[in-house]
């Protein structure tokens, strides 16, 4: 169904990004990858797409600067001839209160989360609408819907980027672009590892005993989504059955925004 498609996945290197690319190319569709790597990985990685059948290109943008996210929206058009998903997913995380909150990681964490989505999107829809085909797929979070404490510049960005899906989903309405949010909660990937960590050390407690913990206190299932449960969603919403699906926010939390 998607075979042929060529899709950009920002933050692909690891974790969710890299599940969402797996997920794509195992469809048949050609990806783009983007994160900060080694050029070891990068080979790696293409080895291991390549090896579905699909074309595998790599770019290094900082997904910060809009021109180097021009230059991968050009490069992925040059090297597939076309660009039809776009999955807005590169992330870091700054977990500290307000009142500590360092300026340059709010500035950071914003320009990652919130922005970068932006700077693709807006070169992405004139494409996509031009072919008559596109499907935007942004990364928010359970933090796109509901707050925890210490995550400020997170939660602020995570709610903008639920709030430009729905605008862009209104400004490409009826052309076959849709554009939506994915929203997953703990997921166990190096940004959520990284907190574990910090659990651990303060608490003293062993790495299991503190993904229990910090499974507890948000997610009822007490069990971590998977990256390759969101590669499943986003091969859906690529697909002719989400056609009309469009400025939605699809939760895969445990139970974490039903209590
Ligand atoms: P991760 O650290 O495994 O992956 C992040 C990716 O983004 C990496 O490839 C990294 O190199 C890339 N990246 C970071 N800054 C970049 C930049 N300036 N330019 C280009 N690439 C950059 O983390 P992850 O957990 O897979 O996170 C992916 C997305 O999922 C993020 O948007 C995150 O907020 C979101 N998310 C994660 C969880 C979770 O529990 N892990 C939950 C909800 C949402």
């Amino acid at each position: 169904m998607l075979k042929g498609r060529a899709a950009v996945i920002t933050g692909s290197t690891s974790g969710i990004g890299l599940g969402i690319a797996q997920a794509l190319a195992r469809q048949g569709v050609s990806v783009m990858l983007n994160g900060f790597t080694d050029e070891e990985t990068v080979q790696a990685l293409k080895r291991e797409l390549g090896a579905l059948g699909v074309q595998v290109e790599y770019h290094p943008c900082d997904v910060t600067r809009p021109e180097q996210v021009d230059a991968m929206v050009e490069a992925a058009v040059s090297a597939f001839g076309s660009l039809d998903i776009l999955v807005n997913n590169a992330g870091i995380q700054h977990v500290a209160p307000v009142e500590q909150f360092p300026l340059e990681k709010w500035d950071a964490v914003i320009a990652t989360n919130m922005s970068s989505a932006f700077y693709g999107m807006r070169r992405a829809v004139p494409l996509m609408r031009r072919r008559g085909w596109g499907r935007i797929i942004n990364t928010a979070s359970v933090h796109g819907l509901v707050a925890s404490a210490q995550k400020i510049a997170y939660v602020a960005a995570k709610h903008g980027v639920i709030g430009m899906t729905k605008v862009v989903a209104l400004e490409t309405a009826g052309s076959g672009v849709t554009c939506n949010s994915i929203c997953p909660g703990w997921v166990l990937t190096p940004l959520v590892q990284k907190q574990i960590d910090q659990l651990a050390a303060k608490k003293g407690l062993n790495n299991a005993q503190a993904s229990e913990d910090l499974l507890a206190e948000k997610q009822p299932s007490r069990q971590f989504v998977t990256p390759e449960q969101i590669g499943a969603l986003a091969v859906f919403l690529c697909s002719d059955a989400a056609a009309q699906i469009t400025g939605a926010s699809y939760t895969l939390d445990g139970g974490w925004t039903a209590q």
